[in-house]
């Protein structure tokens, strides 16, 4: 409460502002670690964590001498609280009356280019990536310090991502101020190539040389045969190295058994912390299910957990799709899920094959027929929506589970442009954040492409 009066006080807030933002905030509630308040509506959440939540952090940290998380609860109310005069509304506290000591941990805001979920809290430990989750939490402590760089691999739905973005978020959560550029090596490389093109290459240096404190490049592997991309990350490495500036870096294998790489990149590679991601034991499968189900509040009943963890070896991504079917299973049809249930429902995940080589022809077929068009409309020219989106997905789905680059799905795509492929798949990426319904629709596609065997 206070935190907010004095931000106006101090005019660190103009009263229009005031007025038009923190007027139908209310406090909801609060514990050790975190305030609830609540706003009108979504956007109303994402204007005032834009505009103010750097500012409220701030205040709340000075007030209180701690960080405290401030989180959001949309309310909807049916009458809108209109703003008074000025000089009213100036006497007006803006959270209700209730009196709780208002504690204050820290502020949420989020990084444009990390998942919010990808934190150090939502990644279970066990002994397979212990060693490789207590590096990467030395180096969000102390970024540039120890661990220089850092080079994280293992195998598809290991955990790469996820661990190397939770550096970043920490980060992010705890410095105020630091640099933070999270890019995929694959990014990296079409960036860089149309730095090229257009001449424009000083803008790329000083963009990934001179003005970050933490890198994360995802996938490095990606980085293969491509000669002068190498060269351009060998210079930003040796400039950042020097500065001691932190990198982290994912790839699918040591760096030792990369082909078509500069020996002196993969040296830097090699010279830093090493660590690898093993898949998990039952265990830890079993508890990266449970945190998940918590966190989507959603009660699938502990037996199906285990079930689940019994028959899921293979990675924790197919692990988490597995129970992210039956939430939704379990939302469409209103119905607990019991085992018998998720018996039939995971029975082709259960027995997987061993994955067939998957065509973008076959693809194209199945996500056609689920939209009812037609293959040639995917490949075709039409940009109406209908058209689009499938298209979209289907991209998408290609580059999610076979090894096809992005210039040959373009291709078989009537010929599209590579980054026209990489905006399809950053499209739908995006929209899964926003759209809970598009995860389970994507992740039902691919299980009928794979389960579709080789015809
Ligand atoms: P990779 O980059 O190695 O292919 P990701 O980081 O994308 O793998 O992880 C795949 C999925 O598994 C993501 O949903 C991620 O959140 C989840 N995941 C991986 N490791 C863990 C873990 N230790 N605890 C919880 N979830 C995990
Ligand atoms: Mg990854």
């Amino acid at each position: 409460k206070e935190s907010i009066k004095q931000l106006k006080e101090e005019k660190l807030i103009s009263s229009q502002e005031f007025d038009m933002w923190f007027t139908n905030i209310n406090y909801v509630r609060s514990s050790e670690s975190t305030i609830t308040v609540s706003v009108p509506s979504n956007f109303y959440k994402d204007q005032v964590i834009q505009r103010y939540l750097d500012i409220l952090e701030n205040k709340l940290f000075e007030l209180s001498g701690r960080k405290l998380k401030l989180e959001f609860e949309i309310i909807q109310k049916t009458e809108i609280v209109i703003p008074e005069k000025e000089e009213k509304a100036q006497n007006r506290p803006s959270f209700s009356e209730k009196g709780q000591e208002i504690s204050v941990k820290e502020v949420r805001r989020s990084h444009p280019q990390l998942r919010e979920d990808y934190t150090f809290d939502n990644f279970i430990i066990g002994n397979n990536n212990e060693f490789a989750a207590n590096a990467a939490k030395g180096i969000a402590d102390n970024p540039g310090a120890n661990y220089n760089p850092c080079l994280i691999y293992g195998g598809v739905g290991m955990g790469k991502t996820h661990l190397m973005q939770s550096i970043g978020n920490s980060i992010y959560q705890k410095m105020n101020g630091k640099k933070i550029v999270f890019i995929s090596a694959e990014t990296f490389v079409s960036e860089f190539v149309q730095a090229v093109q257009k001449g424009s290459q000083q803008a790329f240096k000083n963009k990934y040389r001179n003005n970050v404190d933490v890198l994360l490049i995802d996938d490095i592997h990606e980085f293969h045969s491509k000669e002068s991309t190498q060269d351009e990350l060998f210079h930003t490495f040796n400039a950042l190295y020097d500065a001691n500036k932190q990198m982290v870096f994912t790839i699918d294998r040591p760096p030792s058994e990369l082909v078509n790489f500069a020996n002196r990149l993969k040296s830097r590679f090699e010279m830093g912390l090493n660590v690898d991601l093993q898949p998990p034991n039952y265990e830890t499968r079993l508890a990266i299910l449970k945190n998940m189900n918590e966190n989507s509040h959603s009660n699938i009943p502990e037996e199906v957990m285990e079930l689940i963890s019994k028959n899921i070896t293979t990675n924790i991504r197919d692990l988490k799709a597995a129970l992210t079917k039956l939430i939704a299973y379990a939302e469409l049809v209103g119905k607990n899920i019991t085992l018998e249930i998720a018996q039939n429902q995971l029975k082709q995940a259960f027995n997987a094959p061993i994955q067939a080589n998957i065509t973008i022809d076959r693809v194209q077929r199945i996500v056609s027929e689920y939209f009812n068009i037609t293959p040639n409309d995917l490949k075709g020219k039409k940009r109406t929506k209908v058209i689009t989106y499938p298209r979209q997905i289907c991209m998408y789905i290609i580059r999610e589970i076979t090894d096809f680059s992005t210039t040959e799905i373009g291709l078989e795509f009537g010929g599209r442009d590579h980054t026209t492929v990489m905006h399809s798949c950053q499209r739908i990426e995006d929209r899964m954040k926003t759209d809970s319904t598009l995860e389970p629709l994507v992740m039902n596609l691919i299980r009928s492409v794979k389960e579709h065997g080789n015809n």
